[in-house]
């Protein structure tokens, strides 16, 4: 018998997700230098990880040979203190990601249904996939996420409904008051599981915290991969009710969070001058980029997390224009939208070797025409 005969049913429909290219495929592949190559396609922080937390994961390779501590106490301890909230509203998890599939762990089976936006995340729908619910896509507005007609997709059958705020790979966010209104709209058989990858680029995230002391089913995801600048050690967590918490601690892995990784994200969120650092240089990234790209005739949705997108025309042949050149960025036919790119925040000087490298491909289209 054939491995794929074995395999369950579902194992075939899985679909499979797609990262940005890593730097040296892209290096090997038209014989680049790795240093040249700006990396523009995972949101990624172009300023690498806080000083702070490259010395704390330095110091814990020492421990290296122990077990990490399962519960992560301190890294806990620090996000409680941060967040406002008490430890045992915490799940520190294995990436965000991680915990979007301890949420199907303890939620999803089949006949189940979950609802997002058409052009969410991904993952929401791969998770959902990989417990065998249904996943109900629906339509966006504007780019961001309607949440009016995700509240009227909820039937009897939907256990979660993700709403990222700001949205990937949009960038648009919802305000705090309609969120707030669709958590207080929402059936009590219904989780509103609220994705703030990007909260920290916003001048004002906005705050749940109210909703679930008073006991809204609202579950919050936060990451370290983003303004942070540790995608490379997955980190994230999640925090909502403590009854939800303790189910999702029941689901995981005993040692879900490594040690060099728990070490480096208690000491990056503390490193607030490096946040907020961060914060301003993608704002002036994006306006610069936004300029840019718009002078070029290229319409571009500007966001409010750390990346734009941006209608370049035939978003596949841009980037792999572009990866010629040595940038990457990231085309969005496998979200519906082959004129797009989205192109991370990068450094001043990336961000003006993408607008240089654009504008040849636009001067040549022009020219072809
Ligand atoms: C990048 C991103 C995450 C982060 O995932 P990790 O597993 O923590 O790296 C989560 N949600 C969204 C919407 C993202 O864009």
């Amino acid at each position: 018998m054939k491995y794929a005969e074995l395999a369950n049913a579902g194992v075939h429909e899985q679909p499979v997700y797609e990262p940005g290219k890593p730097i040296e495929y892209v290096a090997q592949e038209f014989g680049l230098e790795p240093t040249q190559i700006a990396k523009l396609a995972s949101n990624e922080n172009p300023f690498g990880p806080s000083p702070k937390a490259m010395v704390a994961a330095q110091a814990s390779l020492k421990q290296a040979h122990l077990y990490p501590d399962g519960a992560c106490c301190l890294l806990r301890g620090a996000i409680a203190q941060l967040r406002g909230v008490e430890p045992d509203s915490i799940i520190v998890g294995n990436g965000s990601n991680e915990i979007i599939e301890l949420l199907g762990h303890a939620f999803l089976r089949p006949g189940l249904e979950v609802v997002m936006g058409a052009q969410a995340f991904i993952v929401y729908k791969l998770v959902t996939k990989l417990f065998g619910a249904t996943p109900i896509e629906v339509p966006m507005l504007d780019f961001g996420h309607d949440l009016k007609a995700m509240r009227a997709a909820v039937t009897d059958r939907t256990r979660l409904l993700f709403v990222a705020s700001p949205n990937n790979p949009t960038g648009v966010a919802n305000t705090e008051a309609d969120l707030v209104e669709l958590a207080e709209s929402l059936p009590t058989h219904v989780i509103l599981c609220l994705d703030e990858a990007y909260a920290e680029y916003l001048e004002m995230a906005p705050d749940l915290r109210s909703l679930i002391a008073k006991g809204r089913k609202v579950f919050c995801l936060r990451t370290f991969s983003k303004i942070y600048g540790l995608g490379g050690l997955r980190v994230g967590y999640g925090y909502g009710d403590p009854e939800l918490i303790q189910l999702l601690q029941r689901v995981r892995q005993p040692f879900n969070v490594n040690s060099v990784a728990q070490a480096a994200a208690t000491a990056a969120l503390m490193d607030c001058e490096f946040v907020e650092h961060c914060r301003c240089a993608n704002e002036l990234g994006r306006r610069q980029l936004v300029e840019g790209l718009e002078s070029l005739g290229c319409a571009t949705v500007a966001g409010h997390a750390n990346f734009v997108l941006s209608n370049v025309g035939d978003g596949l042949a841009f980037f792999q224009a572009l990866q010629q050149k040595g940038i990457i960025v990231r085309p969005l036919a496998p979200y519906g939208m082959p004129d797009y790119v989205r192109i991370t925040i990068g450094t001043e000087i990336e961000n003006a070797k993408l607008l240089k490298a654009a504008a040849e491909l636009v001067e040549c289209r022009r020219g072809s025409l």
